[in-house]
């Protein structure tokens, strides 16, 4: 896997210039998730799925993860949460988007694990989708009449390419359907979330606290359960990453 930590100044530079390699960035949150599953859920769920995916494509993608924590406010109640303001998260990840496309990677895609990263992310990453497009793409803007006239040219002229998706969204809804029996959909700590769990850290799940169901949505969570999500998301990331390739 192509961890950009782990290259040297003079790999990093021949990588990015010879194989215009997209970054996979993950992110989630270390926030409480109920009496069953363990506080990093999020974040190391994202990062998971982000390795695997480029561990896969490695020859096109770089992997980044520069932060784990996220926006958890409405989860300090339970100590151990860490949460960022919402500027200072944004504020991070869009000097990160900014530091890369100065660096000459022009793709991004952000792989996230945590609910309340989404609305916030939605909006900043399309803002900075447009600034970075206008900066560094040279347009020609002499002919421009509205501003829909210049959203149209930066989306179409432009290398650009930032995706900012969140893991749950990836799913056909019939496939959801059919694995997941609890209406509270993706929920928190809850049935699809907690199978991901017993599929991808059986470790740190205390399957007898699962059993006590708080909220009462984790008693139909299997192991099982969890691979099908799981393959189910590297097969719907990787016609994603293709048609970002293409
Ligand atoms: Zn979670």
């Amino acid at each position: 896997m192509n961890n950009l930590e782990f290259f040297n100044r003079n790999e990093a530079r021949d990588f990015i210039n010879k194989n215009k390699p997209m970054a996979i960035i993950p992110t989630g949150s270390v926030e409480q998730h109920l009496n069953h599953l363990f506080i990093g859920m999020d974040i190391n769920s994202a990062t998971k799925i982000a390795e695997e995916l480029a561990n896969k494509f490695s020859k096109n993608t770089i992997f980044y993860r520069p932060l784990n924590v996220g926006i958890a406010e409405h989860h300090m109640a339970f100590p151990g949460t860490m949460t960022l303001r919402v500027n200072t998260f944004i504020g991070v990840l869009t000097d990160v988007v900014n530091s890369m496309i100065r660096g000459g990677i022009t793709k991004i895609l952000f792989i996230n694990g945590h609910g309340g990263n989404t609305e916030p992310m939605r909006t900043a990453m399309q803002n900075i989708n447009l600034e970075m497009k206008g900066v560094h793409s040279n347009i020609d803007t002499s002919e421009v009449r509205s501003h829909i006239d210049y959203m149209e040219l930066l989306n179409k002229d432009s290398e650009i390419d930032i995706k900012y998706t969140s893991y749950w969204e990836m799913h056909d809804p019939n496939f959801i359907k059919e694995v997941i029996k609890d209406p509270n959909y993706p929920g928190h700590a809850g049935e699809y979330e907690t199978s991901l769990g017993l599929y991808l850290f059986p470790d740190f799940i205390d399957k007898d606290l699962m059993k006590n169901k708080p909220l009462g949505t984790a008693n139909h969570a299997t192991k099982e359960k969890g691979k099908l999500i799981y393959e189910d998301l590297i097969e719907k990331y990787s016609k994603l990453l293709q048609e970002m390739f293409n």
